[in-house]
């Protein structure tokens, strides 16, 4: 069997590995755009139940990861002035986004993958030949440009406006900043990934963008402003860049997963929005349905249906979660007219997937301190009544 496989991003080579460790006759490609030392971005994160998922299948590719990682079990919620730091009983583990791809890189070279780097995929031609076409070419997936009709999208832009930096520093403890700067909301979402370095996810509301200016503003400048307001917890440090353009988020949902010998994942597939911090572990997951389903056996198209049937539910309902978050921060100006522990517990189960017994899972002392005595004294009201 020949497989090529259309992305070295997480999807792309934790596909291309599992199948060839699975079946090692396969002739599995990977064709990726970048040169092996470069991607975009800077760290991300895997939390423990990525992790857990991964130790099951592949516990190899687990025990590398990790060993790159910083760990961290805590986070600090910061709205106006005020803050308070929310400890988690499972941690989250960050990885530079380039050493994630290096591993996964080296992991497939040692099963015997074809990782082409510098090869940009353009057209039908390229992949003519293969029995199977996975296109793991994330948010602007090419798969789905060179076969429109097989793979309509649809495509929702946000209003709030985004760049991806990093910062010289290890920013202690990992922390989400909500801020007033001159009548305009700001966000920051940063943590520590490697020594010495961190991912700083900058964000605006729409308003913000035209109100504060940003959109009369060159890149620089917005860095510039950025580096003003958030001086405090930057404590020194600079923004570094690597392509940290400003955008809007592109919710970009493919409509179909499959057509004949080819079939999406990760990014392609559906783009996971930054604020639930789960998009590299949904395309490393992707990969391991797709290969469960095939390594069943029989045709392709009957291991592509399998593929869809297991893994459409879990994607439906991370869909659903993701656009619950994006909403929520697109309505952060309102959301931050309220005291800090309201707010924190506004953003703790904004995807309406936590509820009150979840929530005292998740965060046991912030659900302990402050949600508990609010539960005790409404219970009591409603008593007297
Ligand atoms: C600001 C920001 C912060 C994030 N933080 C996190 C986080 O903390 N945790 C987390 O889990 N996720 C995070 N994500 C999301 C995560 O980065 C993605 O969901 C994840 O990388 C998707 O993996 P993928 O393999 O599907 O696609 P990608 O990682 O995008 O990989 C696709 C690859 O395909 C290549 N490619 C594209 N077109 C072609 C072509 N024509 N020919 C050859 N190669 C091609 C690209 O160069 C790329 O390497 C974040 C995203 C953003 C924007």
């Amino acid at each position: 069997m020949k497989i090529a496989i259309v992305g070295g991003g997480p999807a792309g080579l934790f596909f291309a590995r599992l199948i060839k460790r699975s079946r090692p006759d396969a002739e599995v490609r990977v064709f990726e755009q970048n040169p092996r030392d470069a991607t975009y971005g800077f760290g991300v994160v895997l939390a423990g139940t990525a992790r857990d998922r991964l130790r099951e299948v592949d516990p190899e590719t687990l025990d590398r990861l990790a060993r790159a990682m910083t760990f961290s079990g805590s986070q600090k919620i910061g709205l106006n002035g005020d803050s308070l730091v929310l400890t988690y009983p499972g941690s989250s583990g960050a990885i530079a986004r380039l050493t994630l791809l290096q591993i996964l890189g080296r992991l497939c070279d040692e099963v015997g993958v074809e990782v082409v780097h510098d090869r940009r995929i353009t057209g039908a031609a390229d992949l003519d030949g293969y029995d199977l076409i996975v296109g793991a070419d994330g948010a602007n997936s090419v798969i789905r440009t060179i076969w429109p009709d097989a793979f309509p999208v649809r495509s929702h832009q946000l209003g709030n406006r985004f760049a991806w930096y990093g910062v010289d520093r290890a920013l202690k403890p990992n922390a989400l900043i909500f801020r007033y700067h001159r009548g305009g909301c700001f966000i920051a979402h940063y943590y520590t990934y490697a020594d010495g370095l961190s991912t700083f996810v900058a964000e605006c509301d729409a308003a913000t963008w035209e109100g504060c200016g940003l959109d009369r503003m060159t890149d620089g400048q917005r860095k510039a402003l950025i580096e003003e307001i958030y001086a405090d917890v930057l404590d020194g440090g600079r923004l570094l860049e690597n392509n940290s353009i400003w955008r809007r988020f592109d919710a970009r949902i493919a409509e179909r997963w499959t057509d004949g010998r080819a079939v999406l994942i990760g990014d392609a597939l559906r783009v996971a929005h930054f604020s639930i911090g789960s998009g590299t572990r949904l395309a490393m997951d992707d990969a391991v349905a797709l290969h469960d389903a095939l390594i069943e056996g029989g045709p392709v198209a009957g291991a592509l249906d399998r593929y869809v049937a297991a893994r459409r539910p879990v994607r439906d309902l991370f869909t659903e979660a993701t656009a619950r978050s994006y909403d929520w921060y697109e309505g952060v100006r309102q959301a931050m007219q309220t005291d800090l522990v309201s707010f924190v517990h506004d953003f703790l189960t904004r995807t309406g997937r936590v509820d009150d017994d979840r929530l005292k899972e998740y965060a046991p002392e912030f659900y302990a301190r402050h949600i508990a005595p609010r539960r005790a004294q409404d219970a009591g009201l409603e008593l007297t009544a």
